[in-house]
């Protein structure tokens, strides 16, 4: 498996899951992932609530072909061609109570971040932050394969002030919840040395108590990957042991992106830099994929795989069954990223399940 190169497309929350698993590959096995472009993020939706809600609207979920959120509206899109929306803020009722405990909202360990905040209509805000990110978007700049647009100034801004907002809204549910309950232990700020000390002994018992059962998982799928005899089982609610863990196995838990990060993965101010550390900040528009938000994203990940720079890439596509929602797999062919290019990259618990459930 580690002699694949793949790139994922995620969440902050899975692009930290999948940090925390590579650093401590001694422990987790670490992943083929090798290039991590994170998505803005303000929440994600509990799906049992969202039925609930939809159903008191007389919607019913085999009615829906997709959820988008487009200029601060949740849109629910029928098969019918008739739509349902309600503004952002009012999905408080339905966003998943992990989420209101999250302070990264551009996924400050990816390599890039894409997002159509601060841009305006048919290109994306692409933070790049690495050295790998910056040699990438360079080449395919020089290439013409990606057109710079106009990053304003109020565009910059609006940004900062949304990924503010979240860190300032959530901090104080983070002292909220730590006043009546156990501690954000993501939120710890620990040594390198005390984050591994403190999570040396601890197994899948200690993942339910102290992040599961304390509405803290984020249903990314990394402990049901990193787990070496697959006893872990992740349902649309959470993730289930069925079995007895190996003594010494510790994977799950170093895996996890709700346990410790310590501060040589995230400094500890972070939450001061809104938008993370990064090398640039530009506006962005594919010249070869029409793809959501100027297809970027898209745009990239053919890119990685015309050049060889990675053997296989994360696709959102929709589920056969249900449409409504969106699944995650991986492939190695230019083809299904175009055909995946129409498909919102949006920001689901895709999971890392997909890299084990690749198809042949
Ligand atoms: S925890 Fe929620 S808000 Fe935070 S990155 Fe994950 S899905 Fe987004
Ligand atoms: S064996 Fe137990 S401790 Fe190890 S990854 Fe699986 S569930 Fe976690
Ligand atoms: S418990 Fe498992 S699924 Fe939940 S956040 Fe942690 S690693 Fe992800």
């Amino acid at each position: 498996m580690d002699e694949l190169r793949t790139a994922m497309v995620g969440t902050p929350c899975q692009i930290t899951a999948a940090t925390k698993i590579n650093k401590y590959s001694d422990i987790t096995g670490g992943s083929p992932i090798d290039f991590k472009i994170g998505l803005f993020c303000m929440e994600n939706y509990s799906y049992t609530y969202l039925e609930k809600f939809l159903n008191s609207n007389n919607i019913e979920m085999h009615e829906i072909k997709e959820f988008r959120i487009e200029k601060g509206q949740f849109i629910v899109y029928l098969n019918d061609g008739n739509k349902f929306s309600i503004p952002v803020r009012e999905t408080k009722i339905f966003t998943r109570k992990n989420c209101e405990v999250c302070t990264d909202y551009t996924a400050d360990l990816s390599d890039i971040s894409v997002g159509s905040v601060g841009s305006s209509k048919g290109y994306s805000t692409v933070i790049v932050r690495t050295e790998k990110g910056e040699e990438i978007i360079n080449d395919m700049i020089n290439k013409e394969l990606l057109e710079v647009g106009e990053l304003t100034d109020s565009g910059l801004k609006l940004l900062e002030r949304i990924a503010n907002r979240k860190i300032h809204e959530n901090q104080e549910n983070i002292k909220e919840r730590e006043s009546v309950a156990r501690q954000v232990l993501s939120q710890r700020h620990l040594s390198e040395k005390s984050a591994v000390t403190q999570s040396k002994d601890c197994q899948f018992n200690n993942l339910e108590a102290d992040v599961i059962n304390v509405g803290g998982c984020v249903l990314c799928g990394a402990c049901e990957y990193v787990c070496p005899i697959d006893i872990i089982q992740i349902n649309d609610r959470k993730p289930q042991l069925f079995g007895k863990c190996n003594e010494d196995c510790h994977a799950c838990y170093f895996a996890c992106p709700r346990t410790y990060i310590s501060t040589d993965i995230l400094p500890e101010d972070i939450d001061d830099k809104p938008l993370g550390e990064y090398k640039k900040i530009l506006s962005l528009k594919s010249n070869s994929i029409n793809g959501q938000d100027g297809g970027v994203v898209s745009g990239i990940l053919t890119y990685l795989l015309n050049e060889n720079k990675v053997d296989e890439v994360f696709l959102v596509g929709q589920d056969e069954d249900i449409p409504w929602k969106p699944k995650s797999f991986v492939s190695g062919k230019v083809s299904d990223v175009i055909a995946a290019a129409g498909t919102k990259y949006s920001t689901v618990p895709i999971g890392f399940k997909a890299l084990t459930d690749r198809e042949d």
